[in-house]
């Protein structure tokens, strides 16, 4: 038994699952309106510009608002607008740094405009910590428009004298008001509900201000403050419990409780820590996984012994507003002692009155540590607070800070029709289900009559068909490409006359390409793969365009060329050539192909599909496995695949060498899913149900021994058993009465369709456009559960530059594969997370080039490599500094910014 941080006890299965999936970050990604890169939502004619699109970054947000009016004047519609006095070109909502760039722009443009805002001038930058400094990434980026950052603007207040400059000398003003919502009316305009009063503002609410504002567009820059989530305890709106942290001094020798477990939270204990309040932190996971490192140790240091030298001299929080530390103590430090007045100057900081005897400590300061606990209720004078034991614990209490992050304005654009990402409105589900029903469908005919429940619907068919000799169910539920192959021909033939068809019979030969396609199209499989492979070619060329670095070029033609030509060309037209010419009749080459592709009496003679082998390894392709006879190559080939090339191929490269450069689920999950990544579910609850894939894998692993038992024994009960746990087609009416249910239950759930067809098809595509392309991957898969564990032991890590990394999120936010990588890339600490499968989309996305792809030594943790093929604009830049120019293109690509997942 190990004992966890929280206390509680974990087991062998335990400490499984820790070392292999639950030990990682495992945060989650902030909800945000559904953005086009452009800026476009589904509200036609409404933008949303900077941080609401995704990177919180300045220069992007002036980019993004300064764009928004280029894309709105070359919008065909827009210029054709009816001029009208009382509807104003464009709105602008919200009087950020996207909102004023947006605003220059119009003017520019010569549009009639708006520039609403609820608080002040550029009020997110005015609320920054005194002299925080400004990073202003990506450094080589100029943003589109006039708005733009210099050398001054290093600091909080050189930056806001910088854009305040800029605004007056553009001579932009804002009209302070708050908008509730706005809502499209007759002939594409919108209207603008404003707020009857203002609780934000700090400059006075415009007076000539109308209830409601009319415009042609509407430009959204309202940022993510948002609001202030809520402690869900009674008491929370009492005046004592705040959101922001102004001067520590204030709470010198109180008692004061702050909540949460980020750098907000952090930084504002450690500030009224040492500034003499008795501080609890209460927090309710039972570590710390989000702050930086420094803070959590300089908490852990004040926690131990409050009176240590510990200062936050630049806050990054913007919720703690002042510098803080030791520094500041001079003027609390108590040189009488409180009972009796004797003077204590000289004595120890803590001791014992040397005349009362009273125990004292100079420094009023203290630290506690309240971690997996939960604030239940506040009052005038205490809190309640339940423990990580679940007992409530009753305390004198002066203050509370509740700092437990914002909820982005999602109500604003809930009331505005905005689609918010990851939720779904009913039409959305409604074709989900319909595409999930597709999904079964498709599978059942693929394998033909391959879903139970579907066979039942079938039976019902021929009994329709008995009685009025018609069979709709059967035709559309299994229709039979090869008697429709036939009847297409046999229409052909006739129409064209008998030259025409002598010249058809004759491309039906079996030995010319066109006879042998029409072969292979007698199966449902053959259009299948043929589809499939079409996908990822054109989804794969949509990718390289969109993405543009070498690494994403390289792998996508790698993910393309093994779908076309060793899962498609080569088992469906190469091989039954190399047949029909004889390749296979005599000498070593019949040898070998007696071997792996064995004489059958169906379509091309020989069983070619099982070159599928070559690619997919055991355990995600059984049935080169799991034969009647073992097929001895195939156990050869697909032993060397398993467990020798594949840990070889991750202990160098990671899972992605396969998951992300070879799969075919891989290569669709890349091309037809890259536009879906970003809908893949985070966070602790859903890294649990990666086990899943664990389970199958211990399935599969009993299944094969069941399989070499039977091979040994063929007649035995266990044969049986392997037989129906795979295909759920034995008879087990002759069973022992206690095992009668679980052959029944067998039947149902048996591998190969519980498994193979409905979680790697009908579930696995079915939820693509809900969940991301890896859903399969990530929860199920039974070789990539494999190499989760083969992972665990490799070299390779997505290395971070920490001091680049602004903790924005947007490289966890585009993970299909649900991995925390912020917590890591903040902390510079390298990724190796065993999920990951190398899709480059987080260091591609990261908008300050933070990440890398890499190796380490494991024993040392030192860094030995990087890769060579540029996975990010960044490095594309690098990389071309000691050799070539940088091209043209990836200087665009710097400029117009990274914002393809947004
Ligand atoms: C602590 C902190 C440090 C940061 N440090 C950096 C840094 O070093 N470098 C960097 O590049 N970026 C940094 N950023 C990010 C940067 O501040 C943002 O990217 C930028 O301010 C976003 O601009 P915006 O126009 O999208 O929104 P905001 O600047 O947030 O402006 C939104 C405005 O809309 C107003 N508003 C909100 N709701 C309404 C409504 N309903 N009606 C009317 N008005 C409304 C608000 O009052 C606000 O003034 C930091 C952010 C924070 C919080
Ligand atoms: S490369 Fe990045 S985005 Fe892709 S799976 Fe790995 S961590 Fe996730
Ligand atoms: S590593 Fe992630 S969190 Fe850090 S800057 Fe890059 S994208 Fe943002």
């Amino acid at each position: 038994m190990v004992t966890t941080a929280s206390g509680k006890k974990r087991g062998w299965f335990g400490r499984y699952v820790h070392w292999l999936h639950t030990k990682w970050p495992a945060g989650t990604v902030e909800k945000l309106p559904d953005v086009a890169p452009d800026g476009t939502t589904n509200v036609n004619g409404l933008y949303v510009v900077g941080d609401l699109t995704g990177v919180p970054l300045l220069k992007f947000s002036a980019d993004t608002g300064a764009k928004s009016v280029k894309n709105i004047l070359a919008d065909p519609s827009f210029q054709k607008r009816t001029q009208n006095d009382n509807v104003i070109d464009v709105l602008i909502i919200g009087g950020g740094v996207s909102g004023f760039a947006a605003a220059i722009e119009a003017k520019k443009a010569g549009l009639t405009y708006k520039l609403l805002e609820a608080s002040e001038a550029f009020s997110t930058i005015v609320n920054f910590p005194k002299a925080k400094p400004i990073f202003t990434y990506p450094t080589d980026m100029t943003p589109a428009g006039d708005l733009q950052f210099h050398e001054k603007s290093a600091i909080k207040e050189g930056l806001l004298e910088d854009l305040n400059e800029q605004i007056t000398a553009h001579n932009i003003e804002p009209t302070y008001a708050r908008v509730e919502f706005v809502k499209k009316i007759r002939g594409g305009i919108f209207e603008a509900k404003m707020a009857k009063s203002n609780v934000t503002h700090k400059e006075p609410m415009a007076a000539d201000i109308p209830d409601m504002l009319k415009a042609h567009r509407v430009i959204v820059g309202i940022g993510r403050s948002g609001n202030f989530r809520k402690l869900g305890a009674k008491g929370e709106d009492l005046d004592k419990v705040y959101n922001r942290l102004f001067d520590p001094k204030d709470f010198t020798g109180k008692d004061v409780v702050v909540v949460g477990g980020g750098d907000s939270a952090l930084e504002a204990a450690i500030a009224l820590s040492t500034n003499g309040a008795n501080v609890s932190v209460s927090y309710r996971k039972p570590e710390f996984s989000r702050p930086k490192p420094e803070n959590v140790d300089k908490l852990n240091m004040l926690a131990s012994n409050p009176s240590l030298d510990v200062s936050i001299e630049h806050p990054t929080s913007e919720r703690v507003t002042t510098a803080s530390g030791s520094f500041m103590r001079e003027d609390q430090v108590k040189e009488t002692c409180t009972h009796c007045g004797a003077s204590l100057v000289g004595q120890p900081t803590e001791g014992n009155c040397p005349d009362c005897g009273h125990h004292y400590r100079k420094f009023e300061g203290a630290l506690q540590l309240m971690m997996a606990s939960k604030v239940k209720e506040v009052t005038e004078d205490s809190i309640t607070i339940t423990n990580s034991e679940g007992q409530d614990e009753s305390f004198h209490n002066d203050a509370v800070f509740s700092m437990i992050g914002r909820e982005p304005p999602l109500d604003f654009f809930r009331r505005s029709n905005v689609r918010i990402r990851g939720e779904w409105s009913g039409k959305f589900i409604t074709v989900m289900i319909f595409f999930i029903l597709f999904c079964f469908w498709l599978y059942h005919w693929k394998g033909e009559k391959a879903i139970p429940a579907i066979g039942m619907l079938q039976n019902v068919g021929q009994k329709v068909e008995s009685v009025t000799g018609l069979n709709f169910i059967d035709e559309i539920l299994s229709p039979d490409p090869d008697s429709i192959l036939n009847r297409w021909f046999g229409s052909m033939e006739s129409m064209m006359g008998d030259t025409m068809g002598s010249v058809m019979e004759g491309m039906k030969d079996q030995r010319g390409t066109f006879g042998v396609v029409l072969t292979s199209a007698g199966a449902p499989a053959f259009y299948y793969t043929l589809a499939y492979s079409i996908i990822v070619v054109t989804f794969g060329i949509r990718r390289i365009r969109r993405r543009r670095t070498p690494y994403i070029k390289t792998q996508t033609i790698s993910l393309m060329l093994i779908q076309t030509i060793p899962l498609f060309i080569l088992p469906e037209l190469v091989l039954p050539i190399l047949g029909y010419h004889g390749f296979f009749d005599s000498g070593a080459s019949a040898w070998i192909a007696d071997q792996i592709f064995p004489i059958v009496e169906y379509g091309h003679g020989r069983e070619y599909w099982r070159s599928y082998g070559f690619i997919l390894a055991w355990p995600l392709f059984v049935y080169n496995w799991f034969t009647n006879e073992p097929l001895y190559a195939w156990l050869l080939i697909g032993f060397l695949q398993t467990f020798v090339i594949i840990p070889l191929l991750i202990y160098r490269f990671g899972k992605g060498a396969y998951c992300g450069w070879i799969c075919s689920c891989g290569a669709l999950a890349e091309t037809l899913g890259d536009m879906q990544r970003h809908k893949m579910p985070h966070g602790p609850k859903w890294n649990r149900l990666n086990m899943v894939g664990q389970f199958i894998l211990w399935i599969a692993l009993f299944m094969l021994l069941l399989r070499i038992i039977g091979w040994i024994f063929p007649s035995s009960f266990i044969g049986d058993l392997f037989y129906v746990m795979f295909t759920g087609k034995v008879h087990y009416e002759s069973w022992p009465f206690f095992l009668k249910p679980i052959g029944l239950l067998l039947q149902v759930f048996n591998y190969q369709w519980f498994v193979d067809l409905l979680l790697a098809g009908v579930l696995g595509y079915g939820l693509y456009f809900m969940y991301s392309g890896r859903m399969w991957c990530r929860f199920a898969c039974p070789l990539a559960a494999l190499m989760h564990i083969y992972a665990r032991f490799t070299q390779f890590r997505i290395l971070s530059d920490k001091k680049k990394c602004i903790s924005c999120n947007v490289c966890t936010s585009v993970c299909h594969q649900g991995i925390d990588i912020m917590n890591f890339a903040n902390k510079g600490l390298p990724m190796e997370d065993p999920e990951c499968v190398r899709c480059s989309a987080c260091v591609q996305s990261c908008p300050t080039g933070v990440l890398t792809f890499g190796r380490i030594d494991r024993r040392t943790g030192v860094t030995i490599g990087k890769d060579k093929l540029a996975a990010s604009p960044v490095q594309m830049v690098e990389m071309s500094v000691n050799g070539k120019k940088m091209p043209k293109r990836v200087e665009g690509l710097m400029n117009r910014g990274k914002k393809m997942d947004q």
